[in-house]
């Protein structure tokens, strides 16, 4: 893959981001067979021009085209995602304000407890899966390890100083770090952002240290060099980036995450709306212009059969009971 592609494909979301600024749903409260009638927001939990933003500003566009309304896409950053899902929890339950999250929709209950302000499960309900998205482990360009191997040992070796970034507890790039981490048996400082934009920003700027980021973030960067990528945590390399070798190849398979993304509403939603919001994404992880512009970030959307309410709550549930063992045996 050549630097354009990416770039090219940055620059339509960044325009796309444009049309956001446009906003104000105007959520009409009507009879839900009319849905909808006025546009929809979407709220994602990280800052824009990240990997969740840049996903939801994918599907965006189609889904707009098919529900005939315009789609808005507002960030609501912050704690690892939990302000916007708890925005997207207690809003009018009408389809006019959706949600995009991730995994951390999933690892949130472990790591927050009593403190999370809504229940993934019964405070929403599920519209469908959109896409399984890689990570990748890459660091600042000037930083001293070249391979995993060698981050192994430099981070074993230099635990109190080395700084990882996040974008914050429940985030993916935290849960990655805290598999990286374990693996390794070390502790290191953590840098919080409210989404890994701002991360890698200063990931460049050499910042800090390294970090875990999502494959929508960060394959042009690694195809241009701007950072130094170690591994990619699927169990296969993965076609946008084929000279990167994976966790398992560098001798760390218990680093092993991928993130997968789902649309929610809250949990009030009557039926019409959120069977019009399914076949809305449907249609958009069918559009051939979608599917290109994933497969240039590593990823694909899912099967269509996952792109449904029942698919994309046994996962949720699943996802739950797993990460509260894991990150619970690891002392949250
Ligand atoms: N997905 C987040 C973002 O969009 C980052 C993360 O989960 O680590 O910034």
């Amino acid at each position: 893959m050549t630097p354009a592609g990416p770039r090219k494909t940055a620059a339509r979301f960044a325009a796309l981001a444009g049309l956001g600024i446009v906003l104000a749903a105007c959520s009409s409260g009507a009879d839900p067979a009319a849905y909808p009638d006025g546009d929809i927001e979407v709220i994602v939990p990280f800052s824009a021009g990240g990997p969740t933003d840049t996903v939801t500003r994918m599907i965006a566009e189609p889904m707009a085209e098919e529900l005939g309304v315009q789609i808005v896409v507002q960030n609501v950053d912050g704690a690892g995602g939990t302000v916007g899902a708890g925005q997207a929890a207690t809003a009018d339950p009408d389809g006019y304000t959706v949600l995009m999250h991730h995994i951390g929709m999933s690892t949130a209950p472990a790591l927050y407890g009593e403190n999370l302000a809504y229940d993934p499960l019964t405070d929403f309900r599920t519209i469908g899966l959109v896409t399984e998205v890689p990570m990748t482990i890459i660091a600042r360009p000037d930083f001293e390890p070249d391979t995993l191997e060698d981050l192994v040992t430099y981070v074993q070796e230099n635990q109190d100083e080395v700084t990882m970034a996040t974008a914050g507890e429940g985030a993916a790039s935290d849960l990655c770090g805290r598999l990286l981490t374990n693996a390794l048996g070390v502790e290191v400082t953590t840098v919080p952002y409210d989404g890994t934009a701002l991360a890698i920003e200063d990931l460049i700027g050499s910042q800090v240290d390294f970090m875990c980021d999502q494959t929508t973030n960060t394959t042009s960067q690694i195809t241009d060099g701007t950072v130094k990528a170690y591994a990619v945590t699927t169990p296969e390399r993965i076609d946008a980036l084929p000279d990167l070798p994976t966790t398992a190849e560098a001798g760390q398979p218990d680093i092993a995450v991928s993130v997968w993304h789902g649309l929610y509403v809250p949990a009030e939603t009557p039926d019409e709306v959120v069977e019009a919001l399914t076949a809305a994404l449907q249609t958009a992880l069918a559009d051939q212009s979608v599917i290109d512009d994933m497969a240039e970030l590593g990823t694909t959307p899912v099967a269509l059969d996952q792109a449904t309410p029942e698919a994309h709550t046994a996962l949720l549930t699943e996802q739950i009971a797993t990460w509260s063992e894991v990150i619970g045996s690891q002392g949250g």
